[in-house]
């Protein structure tokens, strides 16, 4: 989904913070400058050929294997209706950084009787690609009900529901909800009503392009905003940001690769 409303601020505030890495240097000038600029802490191992183009990631399974998994674009629950360019698996795969960050707010949850739930995270740019030219299709609007009913198709771009440029290409941004798994225990952090295996309220599905998707609408009932609330700080005290706009969208601060845009399928 299209998360283009906090790009430009985002992405100016990091610039100086990516100068200083060799990440940034690899970005910049490519494998053999950076080498030849003679990055002292970068170790011989993390100069591939594909450095520049592959980010290095890791499977949010083997870093947080509590998390639960639901790739909606490797499948068709989505609002296109079909799997999406560059889901080869339904895995989610994140920067380290991301992923521990991850694992520290799992940490949290589940003893709380909850479990993280992520629908996306690393999302390779032909995927935004697919997004973009689905946008376009006007004809296509067989997922109108579900997806966008107050929205007309033709607004998608115009709102920033659809962005030809997405952080979670950049590898550090997620969209999650929590599920619960001991309600009685959930009760002590959530209100709503918490049936035990079934997401916690957060009044909207995933991905509806909808204002009431913001995670500070007021129209919604007090406990689907306590709900959403609650989420927001426990991501934030591990470092993640919201996206004022989608409640289950959360990029890590500070980013690993704050300018990159990762075109690597995922598989
Ligand atoms: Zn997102």
């Amino acid at each position: 989904m299209g998360d283009s409303h906090d790009e430009e601020a985002f992405d100016g505030r990091d610039r100086a913070f990516m100068r200083g890495r060799w990440t940034g240097a690899l970005a910049l000038a490519g494998v053999l400058v950076a080498v030849l600029a003679g990055c002292a802490h970068t170790g011989a191992a993390d100069v591939r050929p594909d450095a520049d183009t592959a980010p290095e990631l890791v499977p949010l399974a083997t870093v947080a294997p509590g998390v639960r998994q639901d790739m909606r674009y490797h499948g068709r629950r989505n609002f296109m209706g079909r799997p999406v360019a560059g889901y080869e698996a339904a895995r989610c795969w994140l920067t380290p950084a991301a992923a521990q960050a991850l694992a520290a707010v799992q940490r949290d949850v589940e003893p709380l009787g909850l479990t993280l739930k992520v629908f996306d995270c690393y999302r390779p740019q032909r995927a935004v690609d697919d997004f973009v030219r689905w946008g376009k299709d006007l004809h296509d609007q067989h997922t109108k009900a579900e997806y966008y009913p107050r929205v007309p198709k033709q607004e998608l771009f115009r709102r920033g529901y659809i962005a030809e440029r997405s952080g979670h290409s950049r590898a550090s941004t997620v969209d999650l909800t929590l599920v619960v798994l001991d309600g009685l225990r959930a009760r002590q952090v959530l209100t709503g009503p918490l049936a035990d295996g079934r997401e916690v309220d957060m009044g909207t599905p995933f991905d509806l392009f909808d204002e009431r998707s913001h995670t500070a609408d007021a129209s919604l009932a007090p406990d689907v905003q306590r709900n959403r609330r609650w989420l927001r700080a426990l991501m934030q005290r591990h470092g993640w940001r919201n996206l004022p706009e989608e409640w289950w969208h959360y990029t890590l601060e500070p980013e690993p690769y704050p300018q990159r845009y990762f075109d690597v399928p995922v598989r």
